[in-house]
């Protein structure tokens, strides 16, 4: 008999981790924790190319009312815990030496709407981008991970980065989604802790990167809307949870043409025949 192949080999090594240093799931950690983390994700952002230069921003909420953030005017993908900054839910800067992001108005939006809230990143993913900079949402039902984790991700209309503009524009979508598109700028997503909003982002880009792909290889297969109505059922099952504000847009389904109020193309010819018959009827009537 063959001895079994392998068998006196010895135990093969742990798996290494993808990362020397690593972001924990949960938010229950020490200030230490958080800030190490946050450095960890501006890397991790940096390295899979959704930011460059001083692009980008990543905060944690440490207490109800204090936030740690990332500083303005570097690079992500090197900070070190030491460059954040801690502000108060109103902006106002508590410590640090450096000076908060300028998109930090954003974050408190989400802060101060949504309780649940612990973590968000914001980034340019390029892919991603390039939808919000063509006008697009991705709210097709193309893929069910997408469809459980975040229902969709819809496009929030252009406003001036850092200004109360964009704010208000964000403002209608914050308590129904936890990944948004902004248009003309990048994305922008929120969790219960940094690992999961680390994680959105991720979809995010990778969503469209498949949307794109199966735009170019021909044309989509939208899923039903009896697939979709599957995959939200099923939601609690994979823990993903609905943002507590509920609310948010299916997303658009193979039939979801088929109601009442959908658009109708006629040609012309068959307008005019419709026309005429509805003279013809109207006539017999008189
Ligand atoms: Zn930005």
């Amino acid at each position: 008999m063959l001895p079994l192949r392998g068998a006196e080999h010895p135990p093969l090594p742990p798996i290494a981790p993808m990362f020397e240093h690593s972001v924990l799931p949960g938010h229950a950690k020490s200030e230490d924790q958080h800030r190490h983390e946050i450095c960890v994700a501006g890397r991790w952002m940096y390295e899979r190319g959704f930011i460059v230069a001083c692009e980008g921003n990543v905060s944690v909420r440490l207490t109800p009312d204090r936030i740690l953030t990332t500083p303005t005017c570097m690079n992500k993908g090197a900070l070190r815990p030491a460059d954040l900054v801690v502000t108060n839910l109103d902006g106002k800067q508590i410590s640090g030496e450096r000076k908060a992001s300028s998109e930090l108005a954003m974050h408190l939006l989400f802060y101060r709407m949504r309780p649940d809230v612990h973590a968000i990143c914001h980034a340019h993913p390029p892919t991603a981008t390039g939808f919000a900079v063509a006008g697009r949402a991705l709210d097709q039902a193309l893929l069910p991970e997408v469809i459980i984790g975040l229902c969709q991700i819809p496009l929030v209309r252009y406003g001036t980065p850092g200004t109360p503009e964009l704010s208000a524009a964000l403002e209608p979508f914050v308590s129904h989604y936890d990944a948004m598109l902004l248009a003309n700028h990048g994305a922008v997503t929120c969790a219960p802790d940094l690992l999961t909003a680390f994680f959105r982002m991720e979809t995010i880009e990778h969503s469209a990167k498949i949307t794109l792909a199966a735009e170019m290889a021909g044309t989509p297969e939208l899923l039903s809307g009896r697939e979709v109505a599957k995959l939200m059922a099923a939601r609690s099952r994979y823990s993903a949870e609905a943002p507590p504000g509920g609310g948010a847009e299916l997303p658009i389904t193979s039939d979801s043409n088929d109601h009442e109020d959908s658009q109708v193309t006629l040609t012309r010819n068959e307008l005019d025949a419709l026309i005429d018959e509805a003279v013809r009827k109207d006539r017999a009537r008189r």
